[in-house]
């Protein structure tokens, strides 16, 4: 059996991290088991899907590197779902029913108050073809129920264990509204079923789903000799920091804005999002490769996992320390910094938190900066000294070492009057790194306190 997996957002809004670790996770899953990895757009929520949030999908999938192997769109396939209904109206699993929302929150309203659970009472089962034709000659269309059998659903989940749902317990779900539409509770299991998915690894927002839909997978079976019922695993749903959910700043915390607000590498966000609720510690990953060899779903633990922004960003600090020059070089290029080159990169990236800051250290050895002197006496020996070039990471050393036996200073009052002149700031990368690529010529009107 060969696994497949599948990623099912629907495209009414922004991939969040939430979403998106389901994806990695599933990815991680399908690449691990040398299975397959399917992209769906579940779209038939006509009114609030947009090719808009489609596409941004797409993007952000493909920023983090999770290819996908196949690709489904619902709203592709309503024929398909119309054939299925049919079958199933035909064997009786689906039944019309004619109450309108009103007359069901009534219904609903009344059994809570007996303190009883919200389950459909199943009138529309006991009409007849007199009172269907009556309801419709008034103008009522139906919407039809998936006819659940009163039996123990049970399955044993890849996080959660042994699961167990009585039949009874459960309303009979819509399956399709009165305009005809497939709801996802039934398209969901038709494709899961079609495309052949072996593992449906989603949040636990689902478990309640999950028993329905069992249930219509093995009507789809018996009806239609279609898929096997998958296996399942749900995972606990991130929260924030106070185990809130992350509904409330779903927007701050989208994909996109991590991207292009916060500068958040995608190896960042996938070495934190891979590990994020797992046994495993949270540390930099510089590629998915690494993730994959370590994935295990049975290291994902029940306890509610905690997503911290912070957190994120001090793991982009540390990935950023770690990349090479050829990982980063179209994001500098991207922010005008055209002819960085490894050698800058190397200088300034233990000081970055986002690339976006390399900026700030390009404007110091590339573009004029006001020196702060303090002790023109002292800057003038020592830019006497300076080497002449070619420079080398060895020429900081030289020269100070020169300095220091000329004047007599060390440690800070030698370092950090050379820091101020040279960069103009207190603090920032080593100086070793940096000198080479201020040069002799800007060094040197530098330390005369000229802006160079
Ligand atoms: N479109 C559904 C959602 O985003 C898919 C759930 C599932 O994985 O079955 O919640």
């Amino acid at each position: 059996m060969s696994v497949a997996v599948r990623f099912a957002p629907s495209p009414t809004g922004l991939l969040h991290v939430g979403n998106v670790r389901l994806a990695l996770v599933n990815w991680l899953f399908a690449r691990k088991a040398g299975g397959n990895f399917l992209l769906r757009l579940d779209d038939t929520d006509e009114e609030r899907s947009k090719p808009e949030y489609a596409e941004g999908i797409e993007r952000d999938l493909t920023w983090l590197g999770l290819t996908w192997d196949r690709f489904a769109r619902e709203s592709d396939r309503y024929g398909r779902y119309d054939e299925v209904a049919a079958a199933l109206k035909a064997s009786g699993r689906l039944y019309p029913c004619y109450e309108t929302p009103e007359e069901l929150n009534l219904k609903r309203a009344s059994l809570v108050s007996q303190g009883r659970p919200p389950i459909y009472d199943r009138a529309a089962l006991r009409l007849g073809d007199a009172d269907r034709a009556r309801l419709e000659s008034e103008g009522r269309k139906p919407h039809w129920r998936f006819k659940l059998e009163h039996t123990p659903v049970e399955w044993t989940d890849l996080v959660r264990g042994p699961v167990h749902f009585e039949g009874a317990a459960l309303s009979d779900p819509v399956l399709i509204r009165e305009d005809g539409r497939p709801l996802y509770t039934l398209t969901s299991v038709v494709d899961d079923a079609d495309l052949a998915i072996t593992h449906v690894i989603r949040g636990e927002d689902h478990v309640a789903n999950t028993a329905v839909q069992i249930q219509i997978f093995e009507a789809l079976t018996n009806s239609e000799g279609g898929g096997a019922v998958p296996v399942f695993a749900h995972l606990p749903l991130l929260t924030d920091a106070t185990g809130q959910g992350l509904s409330k700043r779903l927007g701050s915390l989208s994909v996109a804005s991590l991207r292009e607000e916060e500068g958040i590498e995608p190896m960042a966000l996938a070495s934190l999002l891979a590990k994020l609720g797992t046994s495993d510690a949270i540390e930099p990953r510089l590629t998915l490769d690494e993730l994959v060899a370590e994935f295990d779903i049975a290291k994902v633990s029940r306890a509610t996992p905690k997503f911290d922004p912070e957190e994120l960003l001090r793991l982009n600090a540390r990935i950023l320390h770690l990349l090479p020059f050829e990982r980063v070089a179209g994001e500098l290029a991207a922010l005008g910094l055209d002819d960085a080159d490894a050698a800058f990169w190397e200088a300034v990236r233990p000081n970055l938190s986002r690339v976006a800051e390399a900026r700030d250290w390009w404007a110091v050895t590339h573009a004029p900066v006001a020196p702060a002197v303090d002790d023109p006496a002292f800057l003038i020996e020592a830019a006497a000294l300076l080497p002449e070039e070619p420079w080398d990471l060895s020429t900081w050393g030289t020269w100070t070492g020169a300095v220091k036996a000329k004047t007599g200073r060390k440690g800070k009052d030698l370092f950090l009057p050379l820091r101020r002149a040279l960069t103009g700031r207190d603090h920032g990368p080593e100086l070793k790194n940096l000198l080479p690529l201020i040069g002799r010529t800007r060094a040197e009107k530098r330390l005369a306190g000229e802006t160079a």
